[in-house]
Formats: C-alpha cells, structure tokens, sequence
C-alpha cells in the first residue's frame, strides 16, 4: 500500500468497511497466455483492492507493464492482454488511501537497475520501518527528498523498488539483491517480483498476509489467496512459508529462508478479508466463518423468528448461527454485487435522500419479524445504524445483532485500513470497562440487543494455534511492533500507556 499519514485519511470519503490493501498473483508459464491468466487472477482476487489494477509480463528481453486506476474489468481489454505476450508475468490489485488514486501509485512498480536489468514488483502489505528504508533510499539519491512534489512514487513499494534495483550492479542478479534488500524489510509484505525471465515471490518473517503456490500443466502460479488459483485450474502446491523466498524457472522452483521469527497471521483473514472459498494455511475460510457463527448461537442466543446475514461476509457466520440454534435463515437484505469504488460516487443530497446503492431490504421477508443479523465487523458503526434503521422502516419487530468478531479497537499498520483509532467506535465510549463499551455502541447503532464473538472464539475457529496469529486490531497486542514516524501509531502508543 502506500504510505500515507492519517491527517490523509481523515479527509477522504470512505465507505464503512475496513479495507484490504492489495492482491498479488504472479505466473511463470512459458508457452502459457500469462497475461490473461493473470487477467483472471487478479479478478479472482478483485476483492483485495477495487482502486487500481496492473500487468507486468515479461518476455525474457523485455518487461512491459500496463496499469490504471480502476477494477480489473476496466483497466484491461482484449487488445491490451493480446499486446502483453511473454513468459512470465505479475499482477496487483490495489486498495489505495488518499493520494494514492493516482497513477504512479498503481501497482507493479518498474525500474532499471544500475547494470541495465528491468524489474516489476508488486506488493501486498505494509511496511513498518519505512522511514528508515526511504531514509537510506533518499540518502542514495534513488527517491526524490520528502515534500519534494511531482517526482513520481514514494509508497513504500516504490522504495522497495529503488532498493532492490540499485543492488542489482555489475555481475549482481536481481537474485542477489533479494538476499541483501529482504533481510532488512520489516513488516508484512507479500513481494512478487520479476527480471523478465525469472518470477521470484516473498513472503514477510511472520507471514501477515497470506502467499500460496499452484501448478499448472506447463508452469506455476503464485497467489494471495486459493480463489487465484481455483480460477486458473492451478492445483494448490502448499502456502509460500513465512520469511521464504521462491524463485520459479526452467529449472522449476527453488526455495530459500531470508528470516526466521514466530508466526503472525492475520486472524482477519479469516474473519473478514478473503474469500470464504479461500483456504489459508490448510483452514478452509468458509469453514472458520460457519463456526463463529455457530459459537455465537451458544455464547449468545437470542428468542428470534429469523436469522440473517449482513451480506456477503456476513453469510456463513449467519449459516452456522442458524444450524446451531435452530432459527431459520433466510436472505432479507439484498446486495447489489456490481457496486464498485470506482462507481460515479452519488451526491450528499442524493445520501440524504436515501439512495440505497449496496443492500435494500425484502420487506416480504421482515416484516413483522424478529431478527437475529449477523454481520463480519463494526469498524465506524455507520453502516449498522443505517442499516438497522431500514429494518424497521421495513417492518422489523426486533433487531438483535450478533458480530462475528470482537470489537476493533486498534489500528492496523500491517496493511489493513481501518478509521483512525479516534474513529473506531469501540472507542467512543464505555473506557475500558467491557460491557459498558458493547452497551453504547448497541445504544449508538439502535440495536435491541448487541454481542461480539469472544476473542478466544474467533481464534479457536480458525482452528490456528493463537501464538500463530495477530489479532492486534481486537487486542492491542501488536506482534510486528509499531511504525516509527506514523501519527496513529504514537497514538496507540499513548492509549497503551493510558491502559496500564
Ligand atoms: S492488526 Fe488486525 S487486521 Fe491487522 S494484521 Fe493484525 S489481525 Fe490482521
């Protein structure tokens, strides 16, 4: 993602949700169209980012990357991936903050290193000592100084990029310079990158985000998620390790470790992020998000006529929920699926009058009913209360909420974007004191009942040992540390400091 401070959040419209930063998937398949199974890929994994989309394919000789703003389904035509032919190619699909909608943004970056070899790279994730990174590549000419306007990137993987490149001098390969340049990049990183001959993939020490490998007949794929794969008929090899760095060749693939630290995986993975046909490290997502919902049931039943999603992250939790207490379920919101964040964005006045753009409700189903709704998260809680309010006006009797994750109380910096920690509604109100906090965000969103899945429950379906995740956006307990030089993250460092 890039980087990006939070006065530069606060000023940009957003939806509700939290927001992945990024899919990567990468293909060696000489002989393959890559750029079309790219293409499908990166569709497949269109859900990790809505903002930008881009191809790098290259040819052994030649790199040529072609990237816009915008879903995958517009950056690219026909024409184009026919033009993009080669063995090898990488692609990206970005979720950008502010400032980060413009070009030079989107994703893989390219340069030429000092003995001439072209490189692309994409990244999934969020770098935590990117000021000392872009320090050292300021330092070394390869990045314009800080304020210095319209010279181009300067996310973090553009200052990955820059490194990486100026390593690759005189007899150097851009092997080597993985070797010297990964070692001191801390963070969550997904890298996939390529010299045009030879597509290399990195996974970060903890394994934040997740990386799988896939073979196909006459080549192999790599991807953030399962989904990437199942689309281009790639049969799912193994997860890339955490601090493990593959290169894939003629002479097929090769693995290295560049660190070794205990695992930290994305527990919102699971939750909230992938896609429930996703498996990450061998737990099926669909299977974890059925059994939140079935923990809910027991942990917090409710007397209800209906059980019903919030959808589509909402669905299996509501399933699981509704096998375990017996509730039926029934579908009573109805999403559009083609609203996409680069829709013509409508008016204030258009909101005000209500433009239902992303669910309305079946009014056939609701009425007169009591509900139980499940939904994945409360980040801001705007959307709840819009939503809960058109349940009534649709006739609801009863609106009880059940939450398949606990409430998030702590900014990411390990490349998902929440609000701001003042905006998080978890903490805006009820301190620290547990109930006080679940009863005025019931009160805020005008629920008739509210309840969260346990901590311990969530990490239990994800049937992952819990030293092997982070689950710091819900316990404040951040495994990679914090960024320096990052203003949400000397404010946590603050509200820790107010909790001991
Ligand atoms: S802080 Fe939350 S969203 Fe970020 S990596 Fe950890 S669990 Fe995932």
């Amino acid at each position: 993602m890039g980087h990006v401070h939070s006065d530069q959040i606060a000023s940009v419209e957003r939806d509700d949700a939290p927001h992945e930063e990024c899919g990567v998937f990468g293909v060696w398949a000489p002989g393959e169209d890559v750029s079309k199974l790219t293409y499908f890929g990166l569709f497949a994994l269109q859900h990790r980012g809505q903002e930008g989309a881009g191809i790098a394919v290259g040819d052994r000789e030649n790199i040529v990357v072609f990237k816009d703003t915008g879903l995958v389904s517009q950056v690219f035509d026909q024409s184009v991936l026919d033009a993009l032919q080669g063995d090898v190619a990488i692609g990206h699909t970005r979720y950008s903050t502010a400032g980060g909608e413009n070009w030079e943004n989107v994703q893989p970056m390219f340069r030429t290193s000092p003995n001439g070899t072209d490189v692309a790279l994409a990244h999934n994730g969020n770098l935590t000592n990117y000021q000392e990174l872009q320090d050292n590549a300021i330092e070394r000419g390869l990045i314009p100084a800080r304020g210095v306007e319209g010279q181009g990137s300067s996310s973090d993987t553009a200052v990955v990029s820059a490194l990486l490149t100026d390593e690759i001098r005189g007899e150097a390969s851009l092997l080597d310079a993985a070797r010297t340049v990964l070692p001191t990049v801390q963070g969550a990183f997904c890298f996939m990158f390529t010299d045009g001959h030879t597509l290399y993939a990195a996974r970060d020490a903890h394994g934040v985000r997740p990386l799988c490998l896939g073979r196909l007949e006459r080549g192999w794929v790599v991807a953030s998620e399962t989904c990437a794969l199942d689309i281009v008929g790639a049969t799912h090899v193994r997860d890339i390790e955490p601090g493990e760095l593959i290169t894939i060749d003629e002479s097929g693939v090769h693995t290295e470790r560049f660190a070794s630290t205990p695992r930290a995986h994305c527990v919102f993975e699971y939750v909230y992020v992938a896609r429930p046909d996703s498996v990450i490290e061998g737990r099926s997502v669909h299977a974890s998000r059925i059994e939140i919902g079935r923990r809910l049931a027991r942990i917090e039943p409710v007397e209800a006529d209906l059980v019903m999603p919030v959808p589509e992250s909402g669905t299996p939790s509501a399933i699981g929920y509704a096998e375990e207490s017996g509730i039926p379920f029934k579908q009573g919101l109805m999403k559009n699926a083609y609203v996409g964040r680069t829709f013509i964005q409508p008016s204030d006045t258009l909101r005000q009058l209500g433009l239902r753009l992303k669910l309305n409700p079946v009014r056939e189903i609701i009425e007169g009913k009591k509900l139980v709704v499940v939904d994945d998260s409360i980040v801001r809680g705007n959307t709840q209360r819009k939503l809960i309010k058109m349940l009534r006006e649709a006739g609801a009797a009863e609106v009880h909420v059940r939450i398949a994750s606990p409430p998030v109380k702590w900014p990411c910096f390990y490349g998902i974007d929440f609000a701001s920690p003042g905006e998080l509604i978890a903490n805006n109100g009820g301190g620290v004191d547990e109930a006080a906090t679940v009863e005025s965000i019931r009160t805020m969103i005008g629920a008739d009942s509210l309840a969260f899945v346990p901590t311990d429950d969530m990490i239990a379906a994800t049937k992952q040992p819990a030293e092997t995740l982070c689950a710091a956006c819900f316990t404040g307990n951040y495994p990679l540390g914090l960024p320096e030089g990052n203003p949400n993250a000397d404010l946590v460092r603050r509200m820790q400091k107010g909790d001991n």
